[in-house]
């Protein structure tokens, strides 16, 4: 990658997770799912849009005895930078996830409402099993308990965008995650 996409944008106050820190943890979650879907049929739901970049790099981590279908999911979140505790499926998957081991790749957790209401949409599908991995997890901003089994970084209670995470759809592009200098984190 060139020098100048790994340049820290002007709007972060810092980078949080570079993407080296970003790569290496990735491959350790994928190995950990290799093993414990090791000659089953995974079924990998990707919540568009921010969960793209550690989808793609979660999917290349898989050792090849995983059988890895992928589909997607999207749901409505944030408006700003606030919960708005509302989800509405906007895109729902293809296939149908019943009887299925189902992995759902989300960008982060916050208050845990999005991915609470979206595990139950799923659960009353019927899969086999339903995990969530999670690039990143705020586990101080809960609103209600959701603890996912996959967690590729505990962090803290600030506004990140990069690596597939947006603010008013921007920034996704940056291969690090970093702290957006907005009012609401005080900087
Ligand atoms: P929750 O329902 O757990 O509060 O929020 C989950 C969704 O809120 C995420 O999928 C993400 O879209 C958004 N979100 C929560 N915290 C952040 C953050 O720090 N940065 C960004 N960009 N989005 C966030």
């Amino acid at each position: 990658m060139s020098a100048d996409a790994r340049r820290i944008h002007p709007d972060l106050s810092k980078v949080l997770l570079d993407e080296e820190t970003l790569r290496d943890r990735i491959r350790e979650l994928g190995r950990e799912i290799s093993r414990d879907y090791a000659g089953r049929r995974l079924m990998v739901v990707g919540v568009l849009k921010g969960s793209v970049m550690v989808l793609a790099d979660l999917l290349r981590s898989l050792s090849p005895d995983v059988d890895a279908a992928v589909d997607f999911m999207a749901v409505s979140s944030y408006a700003g930078t606030a919960s708005t505790g509302t989800i509405r499926v906007l895109l729902d998957l293809r296939e149908n996830p019943e009887g299925r081991d189902v992995l759902v790749v989300e960008d982060i957790v916050d208050t845990g409402l999005t991915l609470a209401s979206l595990t139950e949409t799923l659960r009353a599908r019927k899969p086999r099993s339903l995990e969530v991995c999670t690039l990143l997890d705020k586990p101080d901003c809960r609103k209600i308990p959701f603890s996912p089994k996959y967690v590729g970084f505990k962090i803290p209670n600030e506004f990140v965008v990069g690596f597939g995470l947006d603010y008013e759809e921007r920034y996704r592009q940056l291969p690090y995650v970093g702290v957006l200098r907005t009012p609401s984190n005080g900087q």
